[in-house]
């Protein structure tokens, strides 16, 4: 029972925007990985390609587009996570490598650790023979833009809102982005076997202090995968992400509350809340179950549940 769902981040979006590219991206991705599944690809391999597809693609935070930190340059992380065993591989502050989660599968697969940060992480994905380009691949106009904007009003910015104001305490007044590129990506899977897997990558937030890492190349916080339980890709506040734990929260709901998907995801995302966080996540269970739940007023998402077809929703559809 092949199932999968795609992300392209979560925020506040007026109903005027116009998404129709983002979501004829999202589209065409999740047509890939599908096809991938269906041609016998392991869910692994499904979740990388999609995300890859996704980083390069300059309409969304990661890879080619990722939003640019205070001193003008991109700040890259990514996970990935195999639900059979629990392997993963997640790396922090990349600016060199040219696909964060084809570098976060190296480091699963090809070292014996688990997370590598910065110039060490692209030192390593360059003696892995990997592809290395300059940090100028990954700038577009739009995210210098967006970077002098957030310069001007002193805020650090998530991608599509501005929950995060840098002096105040305060997460709420999001505001729309206005230019219309949104979040963070990430893909889930189930592949024929029953096999589950997650991948995320992002570039933060906009203006963010050099060095900050949000929660999506945490493992258990943004990124998770566990047989056992289910397949997890978040996107939003990452701090009150990684506060809640977020992932490593639905997988306890389901392994020991016997919750289902949909109750687990509530909650964690009830616990976000709690910590002035908002956002969302994609989610498969063992059973193929599928929950998209987000608390912002928009998550860019595509999925292929039990009918086989590919739905894409941005708000409520
Ligand atoms: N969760 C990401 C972070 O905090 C941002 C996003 O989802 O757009 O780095």
């Amino acid at each position: 029972m092949i199932r999968l769902a795609i992300h392209g981040g979560a925020g506040e979006l007026d109903a005027g925007v116009d998404t129709r590219e983002q979501r004829a991206a999202l589209q065409r991705i999740a047509e890939e990985g599908l096809q991938m599944l269906r041609q016998g690809a392991t869910s692994l391999d499904a979740v990388e390609r999609m995300v890859i597809r996704l980083e390069e693609c300059p309409l969304f935070n990661a890879g080619i587009g990722g939003v640019l930190n205070r001193d003008g340059l991109p700040e890259l992380d990514a996970a990935i996570m195999d639900g059979r065993d629990r392997a993963c591989g997640a790396v922090a502050g990349v600016q060199r490598s040219k696909s964060p989660v084809r570098l976060a599968r190296a480091v699963m697969e090809r070292s014996p650790h688990v997370m590598f940060m910065g110039a060490g992480a692209d030192a390593l994905n360059a003696e892995l023979g990997l592809e290395v380009v300059e940090p100028a691949y990954f700038i577009t106009e739009l995210r210098r833009r967006q970077l002098r904007k957030a310069q001007t009003q002193n805020v650090i910015v998530l991608d599509h809102d501005s929950a995060y104001a840098e002096s105040a305490a305060t997460h709420d007044s999001p505001r729309t982005d206005a230019d219309g590129a949104f979040g963070t990506v990430g893909a889930v899977a189930r592949d024929a076997r029953g096999d589950l897997a997650a991948a995320t990558s992002t570039g933060g937030l906009t203006n963010k202090h050099p060095g900050r890492i949000g929660d999506t190349p945490v493992i258990g916080a943004g990124t998770f995968a566990d047989n056992r339980s289910a397949a997890i890709s978040c996107t939003g506040t990452g701090e009150a992400f990684i506060r809640a734990g977020f992932g490593f929260e639905v997988d306890a709901r389901l392994r020991y509350a016997h919750a289902s998907l949909a109750e687990a995801g509530a909650h964690a995302l009830g616990r976000v809340a709690h910590y002035g966080g908002r956002g969302g996540c994609i989610a498969i269970d063992h059973a193929g179950h599928i929950a998209l739940p987000f608390n912002s007023s928009a998550m860019f998402r595509a999925w292929v549940a039990e009918d086989g077809r590919i739905g894409v929703a941005v708000g409520e559809t």
